[in-house]
């Protein structure tokens, strides 16, 4: 068995969360798992740390502190401005090496993932990828939940002997907690040995994203295969409720709208007060995309649909047919409103 860099004996019952950021802006998921991971320490008797990593973002400490960090591991350079997988997994694994966690946890986003990979081969310790689940035994043991085979089974992971226990959260799995502003906790800055000719990425363009954050939006207007790539319909009736649209995998798939829509288990975990569900037979991929949503609305065709076994609104009907419908009936209303 290979032995990880520091054993369990070593550790310093800590819970470090790797706080993601963009230009000083951080990532959701990072507030989410710093709430996830206050309450694993809590449920310990440990400290929560905050792992912060770039260049002019010192902002983000007084925002690790408020979040429900204990600590803040800080390393500020100019090397470390944009991410790059060298420079950011040598700082990391400098951070980790000196304060030596229990567990860490960074967020499945792409470069969360990149990270976690690399850290893990230079830690030679484990990574549970792509969790949608938390939890911590009375030996301070982290049960990691995975959905294995195609989401077939839900696997509880744990890594016994190698530390850290290193783990990527889905976003959207957990809520952030309300921010404490004036709580504060204990700074340390991270001396790193970071050279320019360690850096084999080269920067050339930086592109921003039109920025979908479906995991955010208070409802959710989702379409399936049923919909038949009418997703012009469900942007109307989002337009009206102040929504989203999402999808399920086949739409995606066939070309009508955007991957980074994709709600489920290969898509985005969801939570918003409303989802209406638009011709999808509830597959599990899909619902577990869904299951944090307050009230589900399902529109199906088939009264044997699975989707109505979990939704707490049924409609048997065509969505060509009640959609439109539903639509006159709210611009009618607004209408009426504004007069
Ligand atoms: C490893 C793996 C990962 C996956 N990940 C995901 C994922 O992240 N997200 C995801 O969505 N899927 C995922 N899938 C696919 C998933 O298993 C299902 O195949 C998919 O969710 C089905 O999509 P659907 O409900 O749109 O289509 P279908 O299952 O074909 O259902 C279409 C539904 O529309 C209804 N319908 C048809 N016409 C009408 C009409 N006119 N009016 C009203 N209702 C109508 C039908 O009755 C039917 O219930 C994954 C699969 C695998 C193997």
């Amino acid at each position: 068995m290979v032995t990880s860099l520091y054993r369990v004996e070593e550790e310093s019952k800590s819970i470090w969360v790797y706080l993601e950021q963009d230009s000083g802006a951080l990532e959701a998921v990072s507030l989410e798992l710093l709430a996830k991971g206050r309450q694993l320490a809590d449920q310990m008797d440990w400290e929560l740390c905050a792992l912060v990593l770039g260049h002019k973002v010192k902002h983000l400490v007084t925002q690790s502190y408020a979040y429900g960090a204990d600590q803040v591991w800080f390393a500020d350079q100019s090397l470390l401005e944009h991410f790059t997988i060298e420079a950011y997994a040598h700082a990391a694994a400098q951070a980790l090496a000196q304060g030596k966690p229990s567990v860490f946890l960074l967020g499945a986003t792409p470069n969360g993932r990149d990270l976690a990979g690399r850290l893990a081969v230079r830690l030679k310790t484990g990574l549970n990828a792509d969790c949608t689940g938390l939890s911590m035994t009375s030996e301070g043991v982290l049960v990691s939940e995975v959905s294995g085979f195609g989401g077939g089974i839900l696997a509880l992971i744990q890594m016994e002997r190698h530390r850290p226990q290193m783990a990527t959260v889905r976003p959207g799995v957990f809520s952030p907690l309300e921010p404490f502003e004036g709580r504060n906790g204990k700074l340390f800055e991270i001396q790193t040995d970071l050279s320019e000719d360690m850096i084999h990425t080269r920067i050339v363009e930086r592109e921003s994203g039109q920025g979908i954050d479906l995991g955010r939006a208070p409802v959710l207007i989702a379409g399936g295969r049923g919909i038949d790539g009418d997703f012009e319909m469900l942007r109307q009736l989002a337009e009206l409720l102040g929504g989203d649209v999402g999808a399920t995998r086949p739409p995606v798939d066939e070309g009508h709208i955007e991957r980074e829509r994709q709600v489920g288990q290969t898509g985005v975990v969801c939570r918003p007060k409303v989802a209406i569900c638009c011709g999808i037979s509830g597959a599990f991929h899909f619902v577990v995309g869904i299951e944090k949503a307050d009230t589900v609305i399902a529109i199906n065709s088939d009264p044997e649909a699975p989707i109505f076994e979990f939704a707490d609104y049924c409609v048997v009907g065509d969505v060509h047919q009640v959609l439109p419908a539903l639509i006159a009936n709210l611009e009618e209303t607004r209408e009426t409103a504004y007069a």
